[in-house]
C-alpha cells in the first residue's frame, strides 16, 4: 500500500465505526480512549486492515459477552494502538503460532491469514505487534509504530 502520513487515533476511530455492529450484537462493551495524538508514515487501509482483525479477533473471542479495550497511546518514539479482550485467552502452547501463516483455530471462517499479514504490515512500517494473554482471562495486543512526528 502506498505510504502517507496518518494518525492511528484516527484510524482507530474508522475501525470501530466499521465493526461497532459485531461489538454490540456481541454483548460486548466498549469504551475507546484516544489519547495518542502522533502521526506515522505508513498506508491507511493497511492500519485499518490491522486494527479490524485485531477488533473482530477480541469479538470472535468474547462469544458471551466481556469488555472490550480498545486505546492509543504515545511512548516516546512510538504511538501505540491497544487491543484488550476479557474473552477466551490463548494457551501458552498456542501462543507462538498465532502469527504463522494460515494458523487458525477456528472451524469455518478463519483464514489464519489475519496476524500473519498484520505482523508484515506493522514490520514494514518499522513497528511490531506483541501479545500477553492469560487463558481464560483475556488477550492484550500492542501495535507499536514509530511516530513521524508529534501532535
Ligand atoms: P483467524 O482469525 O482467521 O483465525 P488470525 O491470524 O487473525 O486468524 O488469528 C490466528 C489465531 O490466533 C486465531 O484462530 C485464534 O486461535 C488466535 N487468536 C487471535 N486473536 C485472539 C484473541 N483475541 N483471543 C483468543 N485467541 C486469539
Ligand atoms: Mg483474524
Amino acid at each position: 500500500g502506498s505510504r502517507n502520513l496518518i494518525v492511528p487515533s484516527e484510524v482507530v476511530r474508522d475501525c470501530l465505526v466499521l465493526t461497532h455492529h459485531q461489538i454490540e450484537a456481541a454483548g460486548i462493551t466498549c469504551s475507546p480512549t484516544f489519547d495518542s495524538t502522533a502521526t506515522v508514515s505508513m498506508s491507511r487501509t493497511e492500519l485499518q486492515q490491522v486494527v479490524v482483525n485485531l477488533i473482530l479477533n477480541a469479538v470472535h473471542a468474547m462469544p458471551d459477552g466481556g469488555s472490550l479495550t480498545v486505546a492509543t497511546e504515545d511512548r516516546d518514539t512510538c504511538a501505540l494502538i491497544v487491543v484488550a479482550d476479557t474473552g477466551t485467552g490463548i494457551p501458552p502452547e498456542v501462543l507462538p503460532r498465532i502469527f504463522d501463516p494460515f494458523f487458525t483455530t477456528k472451524q469455518a471462517q478463519g483464514t489464519g491469514l489475519g496476524l500473519s499479514i498484520s505482523q508484515q504490515i506493522a514490520t514494514q512500517a518499522g513497528g511490531r505487534i506483541s501479545v500477553t494473554s492469560t487463558p481464560g482471562k483475556g488477550s492484550r495486543f500492542e501495535v507499536s509504530l514509530p511516530i513521524f512526528k508529534n501532535a
